[in-house]
């Protein structure tokens, strides 16, 4: 790896999925110079995946209105969440469906002409009292729609792509700013220095660290790994959400739309569960909620099968019309991952790895802070983060369905907004250090030089057994701790991977060596904070804090009711606080969590 190359940009956004598209939509239409990396051509990110909906209080089909959608995200959050930035998503969210609708968007309709929406879990009208329609709906291909529609938006914008570009490391120079980042041309082998005035985080999330996990096989953790080796922590990744409706022994995700449309959850006995543990919101609570009566009913010996290790999710009543309009993905997943004609049968289900809440700090501006002299939110100069890598924290301990696709939406544009007026005071780039490109140096050559050891998949492959066993939907502390001792151990072994191909030209061994030095950081992030937080809230819930008068559902907020910061040096933890005061409502306070 000798030759170095150089390139200027103004902005460089590293990850072409919803989130990373809509910020640099927002400044090629600033005429800013920007560059987008990607490791898959664009509208293959992860983005294209989600099935279900974006949440936003339109009110086209039920009363409703932006109090009621940060209300319930505060709630859904299990009061992790910060409630500035919840309210900032939620009064922006209208307007962010809207333009992407005058993008182009092909949303579903009403027979009146407005977006169809479809009620989704934890998603109310009047505090709770019933489910409402809020998320806007394109069938159940909602994430691809978004997708094309942002990419295309981004050509006419004359954005630069650079597919199936890695980035590698942040480049911070003396004084702490990103000034850039280092990245590898895939189909080349050559590494670049990429340098920039600004650089935006839009990587995704770390879904793979999980053996069993709805997620794309790219989701490998890449930013999180770039930001933890930078020295920046990472927020509050002891809650990871598990879905409650992934096809079991394949992992596949059946949107939670298909609850929305009305299917139902049954055990053994052929019994709508829901019913007893939510009476209200019924199959529709939130998604942490119903993962863990799903596994109470699997634990009691009502689940199904020959093992009876499954729940079963009937849609048969919903007919098949309604099925290939609203659902037909849905159809052709049942019938390509299970066998199940969904019209005739109910398809098999459990809970699966989903998505993560936690991810690099950031404030309602995308712009990365960090604790610094007494001060637990200090700006990073010339770093962004939005999308699945970030934490703003608008999720919390569990995210709401279609909160996602809008929050990449709202703080995609905010950052975007932000950036663009950075840039008109800040004229020049700041020089680069002279050892801008040592620390990737070293990794690459690391691999260079290997002579012996084991390959990358075969430590990648224990990290996600470890996870799977350790962090899983229920956990114990005595497995969480013991968990924290064999991550650290493959931590060890992921220092000394051999590469055996050593060639330059697209060699996939090499990224896949590069990924685990990401893989890693989340996975030890994730099982350190998770044992450190003695509670149950959200989606950590951990047998040893059960329901006490004291301490109901197991959450303590006299000690807990506080972020995590995790970092990479040493596996240091601090905490900082959780913002109860909204920007213009009154506070929500933490209440018990009942459906
Ligand atoms: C199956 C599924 C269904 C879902 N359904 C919904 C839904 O209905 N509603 C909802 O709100 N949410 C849903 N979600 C969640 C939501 O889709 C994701 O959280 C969101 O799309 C993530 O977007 P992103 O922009 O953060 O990242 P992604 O879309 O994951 O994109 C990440 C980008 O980063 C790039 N990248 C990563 N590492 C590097 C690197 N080192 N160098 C260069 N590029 C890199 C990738 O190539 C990619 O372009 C779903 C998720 C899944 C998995």
């Amino acid at each position: 790896m000798a030759t170095l190359n150089k390139r200027r940009f103004d902005v460089v956004i590293v990850g072409a999925g919803g989130s990373g598209m809509r910020a640099s939509l927002q400044l090629a239409r600033a005429g800013l110079n920007v560059a987008v990396l990607s490791k898959v051509f664009p509208t293959r990110s992860h983005t294209v995946a989600a099935q279900g909906g974006i949440g936003a209080s339109l009110g086209n089909m039920s009363e409703d209105n932006w109090h009621y959608h940060f209300f319930d995200t505060v709630k859904g959050s299990d009061w992790l969440g910060d409630q500035d930035a919840i309210e900032f998503m939620c009064r922006e969210a209208p307007k962010v469906v809207y333009e992407l609708e005058h993008f182009g968007m092909p949303f579903d309709r009403n027979p009146d002409g407005t977006i169809y929406q479809r009620p989704f879990g934890g998603h109310t009208a009047n505090y709770g009292e019933k489910p409402v329609q809020r998320a806007c709906a394109a069938a159940d291909r909602t994430g691809h729609a978004m997708l094309h529609t942002l990419y295309q938006q981004n050509v006419k914008s004359r954005t630069n792509f650079f597919v199936e570009w890695m980035a590698l490391d942040l480049i911070r120079d003396a004084d702490g700013d990103v000034v850039g980042v280092t990245a590898l041309e895939m189909e080349t082998g050559e590494l670049y220095v990429l340098e920039a005035k600004t650089v935006l985080l839009a990587t995704g999330g770390a879904g793979r660290i999980f053996a069993a996990s709805t997620n794309a096989f790219i989701n490998t953790g890449d930013g999180l790994g770039m930001a933890a080796r930078a020295g920046i922590p990472l927020e509050d990744m002891e809650f990871w959400q598990f879905h409650p409706t992934g096809v079991h022994n394949a992992g596949v995700l059946l949107t939670e739309g298909c609850r929305g449309e009305g299917a139902i959850l049954r055990n053994s006995n052929g019994e709508r569960f829901m019913e007893r543990y939510a009476p209200t919101l019924k199959d529709l609570a939130p998604r942490d909620f119903v993962s863990r009566c799903m596994d109470q009913e699997i634990k009691e010996g009502r689940g199904c099968g020959p093992n009876k290790d499954y729940i079963q999710l009937d849609m048969t009543h919903l007919g098949g019309e309604t099925i290939m309009k609203r659902l037909p993905s849905v159809f052709e997943i049942g019938h390509n991952f299970a066998n199940v004609d969904i019209t005739k049968e109910p398809i098999p289900v459990v809970p699966t790895i989903h998505y993560q809440m936690g991810g690099i700090p950031t404030n309602v501006h995308g712009q990365v802070v960090v604790p610094q002299g007494g001060n637990p939110s200090a700006v990073v100069n010339g770093l962004y983060a939005v999308g699945e890598c970030s934490c703003v924290s608008v999720h919390g301990a569990n995210r709401l369905g279609t909160n996602s696709l809008l929050d990449l939406l709202v703080f995609g544009r905010a950052a975007g907004n932000h950036i663009v007026e950075f840039a008109s005071r800040s004229k020049s780039h700041k020089p680069l250090p002279a050892d801008a490109a040592d620390a990737t140096r070293a990794r690459l050559a690391r691999y260079e030089s290997s002579t012996q050891g084991e390959y990358a998949q075969v430590v990648a492959n224990d990290i996600r057994k470890t996870m799977q066993q350790h962090a899983g939907v229920f956990r114990t502390q005595a497995s969480m701790d013991e968990g924290v001792a064999k991550i650290k151990a493959v931590a060890e072994r992921a220092r000394h991977i051999h590469l055996a191909d050593k060639s330059k030209v697209f060699n996939t061994a090499r990224i896949e060596a590069l990924e685990v030095d990401n893989l890693i950081e989340s996975a030890l992030a994730t099982m350190i904070s998770a044992a450190a937080r003695r509670e149950s809230r959200g989606a950590h819930t951990v047998d040893d804090y059960g329901d006490t008068p004291a301490h109901p559902n197991g959450r303590n907020d006299a000690e807990w009711l506080k972020h995590t910061l995790w970092y990479s040096e040493g596996n240091r933890l601090e905490y900082k606080p959780v913002n109860m005061t909204p920007m213009s409502v009154e506070s929500i306070p933490p209440k018990v969590r009942t459906f």
